[in-house]
């Protein structure tokens, strides 16, 4: 499997780092070995000084597909869960200055969250007004909507599967809202979907 990121996809977390709106998804990709499951707790690597937390919902992918039609993406995932793009935003800022691939800011292990439980999207009445949110001891950092997403759903499968051939198991993390911001040693970090609380881990 896969893991494919969308960056810049909510407003206001582009200008927090003053970034353009971008015309079309940008994406970029995340090995299986950057997974981080069953609430394991996240060890701050010691190559940096500044990783950032990105709360986002992610959609699995159920089948194979390719140029997918935008009216057809909705038959490509069941399932919608939460994760945590973990960015260590001051390599990143050093590659983008240098025009340089983000990998070693993005793809390292354990910078891939991942709930083990994921929802059925029927569960949902309108996709695009899902809430999810992050807290850090307690304290609301991120609050983000669906709404508020650049790109739906359906745009991201579209526009992905023009590039990249989608297989089943392959997990969309959709893009982050506003209000990411430093992790640092002791942290207790809780992740929910709605009101239901998929996430539960500490930073060590
Ligand atoms: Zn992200």
């Amino acid at each position: 499997m896969k893991i494919i990121c969308i960056g810049r996809n909510y407003v206001a977390h582009a200008h927090e780092l003053n970034n353009e709106i971008p015309q079309e998804p940008v994406f970029f990709m995340k090995p299986d070995s950057s997974l981080l499951r069953n609430n394991d707790p996240f060890y701050i690597p010691e190559w940096s000084k500044e990783i950032h937390h990105e709360i986002e919902l992610v959609i699995k992918i159920n089948r194979i597909g390719k140029n997918i039609e935008k009216r057809f993406a909705h038959r490509y995932f069941d399932e919608i869960g939460l994760g945590i793009d973990f960015t260590a935003r001051d390599i990143q800022n050093k590659l983008k200055e240098k025009g340089l691939p983000w990998e070693k800011a993005k793809a390292f292990d354990q910078s891939a969250v991942l709930g083990e439980v994921f929802i059925d999207k029927t569960a949902f009445p309108d996709q695009q007004n899902i809430s999810f949110k992050l807290k850090i001891n307690g304290n609301l950092v991120q609050d983000g909507n669906s709404k508020l997403m650049i790109f739906s759903f359906g745009d991201i499968i579209s526009h992905v599967s023009k590039y990249v051939t989608l297989k089943i198991g392959d997990l969309i993390y959709t893009g982050t809202p506003a209000g990411v911001g430093p992790v640092k040693i002791g942290d207790h970090l809780e992740g929910f979907l709605e009101d239901k609380k998929l996430l539960d881990f500490m930073i060590k």
